[in-house]
């Protein structure tokens, strides 16, 4: 019976003139059909018990070998697979009509990103050969809140982080009474990046050459709020020339990013009197969060 549907098939192989995927070449060759017009004889021969096992431990081997040529083409698809460059890596920038469409910023790779940033490192301005480390900035790189100072200080400029010293531990203290965790909630950064010698305040062409680097981190990090700290930060990101009387109390717009401007937690440590306003704005700032609905988000 075997052989005779064997035979069939094979036939019809011929007829069609495609090749045989089911039998392999030593099958054939055991079943004696490798022409197709045989005579009864040999197709009689074939009935034999003993060909009808070998005809089936034929058929097991051909199985065995196609199942595990299906492992062999799986297994390379997994190892293909898992080279594969992230997406926002291998698709560049785009020119629709006359604007560039940037490839999106995927969320695994905020971190990637930033560290690709501060790898780069920066020396565009004369500050870089006066300071000990850049200070680069610290946080989570998808918080939900970016904290921008002025520029950093001595000990900032020691260690290589952003507000380490006792304006840092205010700072810490601030965001914490409104339920902020530094390490989670936020990335921390200044205008410049480097220490301006004996703590003065940053130049404007200083400021210029440094906010392409501050413009870029704010784009990979895409906060839902910005919290401005101090006149310098709320000028070189707003662009506006006010006095922090003026700026201070509102929620401004960074590219669609609401932003606040609130005291430098270092005026707070010289100006006491500082303080009251400072945590009224702080409240504000809460209820921005509130009204954007931030707050609760997995963290
Ligand atoms: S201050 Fe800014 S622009 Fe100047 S060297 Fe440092 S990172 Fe570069």
């Amino acid at each position: 019976m075997i052989t005779r549907l064997f035979t069939a098939y094979l036939r019809q192989q011929k007829q069609l003139g495609v090749d045989d995927y089911i039998l392999n070449k030593d099958l054939i060759n055991l079943l004696s059909l490798k022409r197709v017009n045989t005579t009864e004889q040999t197709t009689a021969s074939l009935d034999s018990k003993t060909n009808q096992q070998a005809a089936a431990t034929a058929i097991k081997e051909a199985v065995k070998n196609v199942v595990s040529q299906k492992k062999a083409e799986s297994s390379s698809v997994h190892t293909r697979l898992a080279s594969l460059r992230p997406l926002n890596t291998i698709i560049p920038s785009a020119q629709v009509g006359s604007k560039t469409v940037e490839p999106p910023v995927l969320e695994q790779s905020k971190r990637e990103a930033l560290k690709q940033l501060y790898i780069n490192g920066c020396n565009a301005c004369h500050l870089a050969s006066s300071r000990n480390r850049w200070v680069f900035g610290a946080g989570n790189a998808e918080a939900i809140v970016m904290v921008i100072g002025e520029a950093p200080g001595a000990e900032e400029d020691e260690q290589g982080l952003p507000f380490v010293g006792a304006a840092g531990q205010l700072l810490t203290n601030m965001l914490a009474a409104i339920n902020l965790n530094r390490n989670k909630d936020i990335f921390i950064t200044n205008v410049l990046k480097c220490r301006p010698p004996a703590n003065r305040s940053p130049e404007s062409a200083e400021i210029q050459l440094c906010t392409p680097l501050l413009c870029r981190q704010i784009e990979i990090i895409k906060p839902r709020a910005i919290l401005l700290l101090g006149r310098i930060a709320a000028h070189a990101v707003l662009g506006i020339s006010e006095s922090i009387a003026k700026l201070r109390s509102k929620v401004h717009d960074y590219n669609g990013i609401p932003a606040m401007v609130i005291y430098h937690p270092a005026a707070l440590l010289r100006n006491a009197q500082y303080k009251r306003p400072a945590w009224e704005d702080l409240q504000k700032f809460q209820a921005l969060l509130e009204n954007l609905g931030v707050y609760g988000l997995p963290k």
